[in-house]
């Protein structure tokens, strides 16, 4: 079998979500926007495909990196054609990046999905066959009733848990351009309502600003232990691990988790495992550069007795989650109290990760990634010249 076709498909989409001046998303009105599908073709007629940011499959990135290293190959050898794209970052000048690396991959793993006749999550391993989400909620805003002030953080926490059956919740809190953010006394302020509220069994997360200082940090994670919380997440600049060794040696009671968004793949995350800089590794297939490198990283963190915590939503990293023991939450978000989540967007048939009264993911049997897209939708709503 070889690889004879790579397609991307961008096409029209609404979306009830509009980005801040800082890059977080908020509800906001109903508007068009624009998302993509990369489609790999093997010669027996059997397609791999994955739903991907636009620019993330740019036609450009496919023809000078893509293409060269995929054409005529056998498509089932995915880790030597992670390698031949790997090799090809260095010289790419930045442009293949490991969101384009993961896109490529993750079809490549649905294409061997449906030549097997089995699912991903399944050849990966299959450890769970069903997974706990934690509810994982956008930013603060500074909406009236949204996620404005720690009294909305605690009554939608109350719903997650009381009327939506999560287990494990995790607070995104507020940064700029969100008037008086950030300050870690705010976030304290939004935690200590969230655990007063679902009481003191549910496991607690929080992801606050990534730009704090050691002192404010820490300051923020002896409040934590108080308010017996689970882990913390990049409350500060990732790059510097000697801070993130600082830390997590003064904050015994509390799971420092990292590095979510530091470049460098599964490399970078060992070096954190080995140097005492967390006490739960992150790993998430967006951020490394697909399956591969994310299982390297959780296959690490189990040698070093540690757990890892997969970031982000979505096919791909819940085949993740699916395949590895050392592992407790799916992630399932961002979540807000004026957004639907369970309701699937206008090209789905069904989203991803649906979840049960329970709190429980269930991991779909259906060959390939397990998303469900409406094909006819995506078909008819192509854009014809993505350029214009
Ligand atoms: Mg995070």
């Amino acid at each position: 079998m070889k690889i004879d076709r790579i397609t991307a498909t961008v096409f029209r989409t609404m979306t009830d979500q509009m980005k801040d001046s800082d890059g977080h998303g908020h509800p906001g009105p109903a508007h068009e926007v624009r998302s993509g599908l990369l489609q790999i073709h093997a010669d027996d007629g059997t397609t791999g495909q994955v739903t991907a940011s636009v620019g993330d499959i740019e036609e450009g990135l496919l023809e000078r990196f893509v293409r060269p290293v995929l054409l005529g190959q056998d498509p089932l050898r995915i880790e030597k054609l992670w390698h031949g794209l790997y090799h090809w970052q260095r010289g790419s000048n930045m442009k293949l990046t490991d969101r384009t690396l993961c896109a490529v991959e993750l079809a490549l793993w649905d294409l061997m999905g449906k030549v097997t006749g089995q699912p991903v999550w399944k050849l990966l391993g299959g450890y769970h066959d069903k997974i706990l989400a934690y509810g994982s909620t956008m930013c603060g805003d500074d909406m009236e009733g949204g996620l404005s002030t720690p009294q909305d953080y605690a009554r939608f926490a109350e719903w997650l848990v009381g009327t939506r059956g999560y287990k494990a919740v995790k607070l995104h809190t507020w940064m700029p351009p969100i008037p008086g953010a950030p300050d870690v006394r705010m976030d304290y302020a939004a935690c200590a309502a969230v655990r007063e509220a679902v009481g003191p069994d549910i496991p607690l997360m929080l992801d606050p600003n990534h730009w704090y200082s050691r002192s404010d940090a820490l300051w923020l994670c002896q409040r934590l232990e108080e308010l017996g919380f689970h882990w913390i997440e990049e409350m500060m600049e990732e790059a510097s691990l000697s801070s993130y060794q600082w830390l997590t040696a003064r904050t015994p009671r509390l799971n420092i988790l990292g590095p979510e968004s530091m470049a460098g793949k599964h490399w970078t995350r060992a070096e954190w495992a080995a140097k005492g800089a967390c006490d739960m590794m992150r790993t998430g297939v967006w951020d490394v550069g697909g399956i591969i490198p994310a299982l390297r990283t959780a296959h690490l963190a189990d040698s070093f007795h540690m757990s890892c915590e997969v970031h982000g939503t979505g096919a791909g990293n819940l085949a993740v989650v699916a395949a590895i023991p050392n592992t407790r939450f799916y992630e399932r978000g961002l979540l807000h109290p004026f957004l639907d989540y369970d309701k699937p967007r206008d090209y789905q048939n069904r989203i991803d990760d649906e979840m049960d009264a329970e709190g429980y993911v269930h991991l779909r049997d259906t060959p390939g990634l397990g998303q469900d897209l409406n094909m006819d939708f995506i078909e008819a709503h192509r854009v014809q010249d993505p350029h214009r």
